[in-house]
């Protein structure tokens, strides 16, 4: 459990090494290898995917109980005023959500990328704007820094990033969002260091962020061989954060473009090395996706537990509406969704983390658990009623929050490409 857990009636655990493996069952193993780890370890290869290890489901429960008790109050003025509650980011820190994945000798809580995946979930059940701060912080920027920055680099960065730094991953240009590696940003060597260049665009967690992982090309004549990944401090020098995104949905979550002036960066932050940063773009992002997944499970599931609710409360015809087949088939066409999307998510979560292939399940996941994310939460309205379509209940914002779920980290159709990808091979 989360030993920094305050606050949440949780408090004094201590995170536990392999949350991810199940019980052992003497016969009938496969292996699942776990980040945190270290060795593979033999897991029963029949249990369900749904079945959490005792420790997930503790972990699961305090995120819960903490989404519920510290982010509900919030959401809605948060929603309004498109701006993240400082001390609520605050929090984030100090019960561990910000460093779920980062190794306890950082000061993180040495969680697996399974229980990233629980955290983002739970949370956007509440509100899918802190999910995508919590999501963007573990999945992608501290998960890249993990598998590809050197030992100097992780000695600085992580243990900030355990504390009180919020970071930012930084790939989408005006010209560049689906084709990723047209990005025209450009990093020119100069001694000990590069000279950043260019803009980005629709950068998550940008009004806050104080790191921002940032790719840039280092040898366009190389095309995305010279892609080159770099640690941008928000105090350098030609570095600014731009105009912040008016949006439809995930108001509370920042989106902002970036301005790259003759950005002075130190050679000592570039990340693996030069010319690497297309293949940690495409890898942390195929990670990423499996908690966006994750993020539009949680908003399923929420839609899906309003309408629930409402149904049994609200009558009309002298009996509650839930007595009604025509609505007991929403429902049930919702539920259904919602645990297709579960099995998905879960299925690719799992694989990730035992070091199986994984990056078809994780297109399918995404593809699929944003889709039923915005059905779950247009049924919800229609189920509501009225009150669905007004603001006085959460399931509108449901319905706006789940659109991103389409887009970022790689829209529909790019799912539908690396899906049929693997079915088809390159054909031409
Ligand atoms: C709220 C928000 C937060 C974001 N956060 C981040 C972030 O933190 N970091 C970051 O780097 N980026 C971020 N993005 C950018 C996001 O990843 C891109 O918007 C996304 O990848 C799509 O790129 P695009 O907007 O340029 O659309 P385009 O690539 O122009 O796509 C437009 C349409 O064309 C379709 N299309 C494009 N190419 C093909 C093809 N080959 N085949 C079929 N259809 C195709 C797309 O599916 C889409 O429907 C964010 C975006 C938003 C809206």
């Amino acid at each position: 459990m989360y030993k920094n857990m305050r606050g949440c009636g949780l408090e004094g655990y201590t995170l536990q090494k392999n949350l991810n493996a199940p019980k052992m069952e003497p016969s009938r193993t496969a292996i699942i290898w776990s980040m945190t780890s270290g060795p593979p370890e033999l897991v029963p290869a029949f249990a369900p995917l749904t079945r959490l290890s005792e420790e997930e489901q503790l972990f699961r429960v305090s995120v819960r109980e903490f989404a519920r008790r510290e982010v509900a109050p919030k959401v809605r003025a948060m929603d309004e005023a498109a701006h993240f509650d400082p001390s609520l980011l605050r929090q984030l820190f100090d019960v561990g959500l910000m460093a779920i994945d980062i190794p306890e000798q950082y000061g993180g809580q040495g969680g697996s990328f399974f229980n990233a995946v629980i955290a983002v979930e739970e949370l956007a059940m509440v509100d899918p704007s802190a999910a995508v701060i919590v999501d963007v912080q573990n999945t992608l920027v501290t998960n890249a820094l993990l598998r590809w920055a050197s030992e100097d680099q992780r000695a600085r960065y992580l243990p900030p990033l355990a504390t009180h730094l919020v970071s930012a991953y930084a790939l989408s240009e005006p010209g560049s969002g689906s084709d990723a590696f047209a990005l025209r940003t450009t990093a020119a060597e100069d001694g000990d260091h590069y000279i950043l260049n260019g803009r980005k665009m629709w950068i998550t967690n940008a009004a806050e962020a104080g790191l921002f992982m940032l790719f840039a090309n280092a040898n366009p004549a190389l095309g995305h061989r010279g892609i080159t990944c770099f640690l941008v401090d928000r105090e350098t020098p030609g570095f600014q954060v731009g105009r912040k995104e008016d949006k439809l949905g995930i108001r509370a979550s920042s989106t902002c473009e970036l301005i790259l002036d003759n950005c002075r960066v130190p050679r000592a932050n570039v990340v693996g090395e030069v010319g690497l940063g297309y293949r940690i773009a495409i890898e942390t992002l195929n990670e990423g996706r499996i908690a966006i997944g994750g993020q539009m499970l949680g908003v399923a599931q929420a839609a899906l537990d309003h309408a629930v609710s409402y149904a049994r409360q609200r009558r009309q015809f002298g009996q509650p509406i839930g007595a009604f087949q025509g609505v007991q088939f929403e429902l049930a066409e919702m539920a259904v969704d919602v645990e297709a999307a579960r099995l998905l998510v879960y299925n690719a979560a799992r694989l990730r983390d035992a070091g199986l292939p994984f990056v078809t399940e994780a297109a399918m996941a995404k593809y699929h658990a944003s889709q039923a994310a915005e059905r779950c939460a247009s049924r919800a309205i229609e189920v509501l009623g009225g009150v669905g379509f007004t603001r006085e209940y959460p399931v509108e914002k449901l319905y706006r929050d789940a659109k991103i779920g389409r887009i970022y980290e790689g829209t529909s159709n790019i799912q539908k490409i690396t899906i049929a990808k693997a079915l088809l091979g390159k054909l031409s």
